[in-house]
């Protein structure tokens, strides 16, 4: 059997998609650079996979979080594209780091030591990011040491700053005060370094307008097909379908109780059938009792509980003769965005995208 054929589910990954929400945004700015944020594999849907795409329809400038992220894409991409490391330099990890080529983003005084004592060593001059916090306090130099370092730019030695960047906490809350109040304190606090380019855009933050543009765009999200402006209609194009099998189709009773827990209890003549996907997923366990699934643009009620390898889906709706085991149903897709059902589970489309497991069969298109 095909590989699709022994898979509960299957994940498609619409490239095309991809490329066209890479360009939307960058024509967004104006012949500034945009990057693409390809960490966490690629927000689930595969770095080997995207970022090529994202290469071949301009981008050079690609971020993940850690070192073992950046040596496993710097041997997918062409030399000429930089590999920029969010989460900074663990201690030790200096000459992985510049052996393979990677830009780290150096977020306190340690790491910039780290880097300029690994640069004397070399005897090269090495390329970094300087990550000032402006306001979210999770990475980045605080001010104080950001002080201190504009007083003794010696630190800085065998350093080549590639650009200096921050990172917006509220950008997908237009009105929240916080955007201003990062960006005037990312104005000041660059200041000492004005030669050197700017990056502080997130998805969200491009949507905010041009002052927030700066050299270097870093979306993620938003090339993935998760909504940048939550309030309003998403100008994405959605990137991912994700489908399972129905495993087992039944008719049950009133009275009759469905899963663990017996949280449904079936008022009326019910068809359940049992779908190939659970929370090792990543389908949810919060979506427990309230999800939903999709066939023939029908909404059909997740019954009772999700498990660890399948749901229970009421499909009473459903013709008999349209669904019998192995019809796909739709868990992402058109009718419901990853949007959607991060909504529906109380969380965000990062969380659902990211939480997508390895068990699919994979396409992308
Ligand atoms: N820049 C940094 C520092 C990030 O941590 C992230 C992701 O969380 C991004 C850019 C991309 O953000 P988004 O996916 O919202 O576009």
């Amino acid at each position: 059997a095909t590989a699709a054929a022994r898979a509960g589910g299957l994940l498609t990954v619409d490239l095309a998609a991809l490329r066209h929400n890479y360009q939307t945004l960058r024509a967004m700015l104006n012949g500034r650079a945009c990057a693409a944020v390809v960490k966490a594999d690629a927000y689930g849907l595969g770095a080997a996979e995207t970022a090529p795409v994202f290469y071949d329809a301009g981008c050079r400038h690609f971020f993940v979080a850690h070192l073992d992220e950046g040596l496993a894409l710097r041997d997918t991409l062409p030399d000429d594209s930089a590999i920029m490391v969010l989460n900074g330099l663990m201690p030790g990890a200096e000459a992985d780091c510049a052996a393979a080529g990677l830009v780290p983003v150096l977020n306190c005084l340690e790491q910039v030591a780290g880097w300029s004592a690994h640069a004397h060593r070399l005897g090269r001059r090495l390329p970094a990011f300087i990550q000032i916090d402006t306001g979210m306090s999770r990475m980045g130099l605080p001010e104080a040491d950001l002080a201190r370092l504009a007083a003794a730019p010696d630190r800085l030695d065998g350093i080549v700053i590639e650009a200096v960047m921050s990172h917006l906490a509220c950008a997908d809350e237009p009105d929240h005060p916080a955007n201003a109040e990062q960006l005037a304190n990312f104005r000041a606090r660059r200041a000492w370094l004005p030669d050197a380019p700017a990056s502080f855009a997130n998805s969200s933050g491009i949507f905010l307008g041009p002052d927030y543009h700066f050299d270097i765009a870093r979306p993620g999200a938003a090339l993935y097909g998760l909504n940048p402006q939550p309030h309003l209609d998403n100008p994405m194009r959605p990137v991912v379908r994700l489908q399972a099998k129905v495993v087992q189709l039944r008719d049950i009773a009133p009275g009759a109780h469905v899963g663990y827990g017996w949280r449904f209890r079936a008022e009326r003549p019910t068809r359940i059938a049992t779908v190939a996907v659970g929370y090792a997923d990543g389908w949810l366990r919060s979506l427990s009792d309230h999800g939903a699934v999709w066939m023939d643009g029908i909404r059909l009620p997740i019954a009772g509980r999700v498990s660890m390898d399948s749901i229970t889906v009421d499909v009473t709706a459903i013709a008999p003769d349209r669904i019998r085991p192995g019809s796909l149903v739709d868990l992402i897709g058109p009718d419901q965005p990853a949007d959607a059902v991060a909504a529906m589970a109380g969380t965000i489309g990062y969380e659902v995208l990211t939480s997508l497991g390895g068990r699919y069969h994979r396409r992308y298109l």
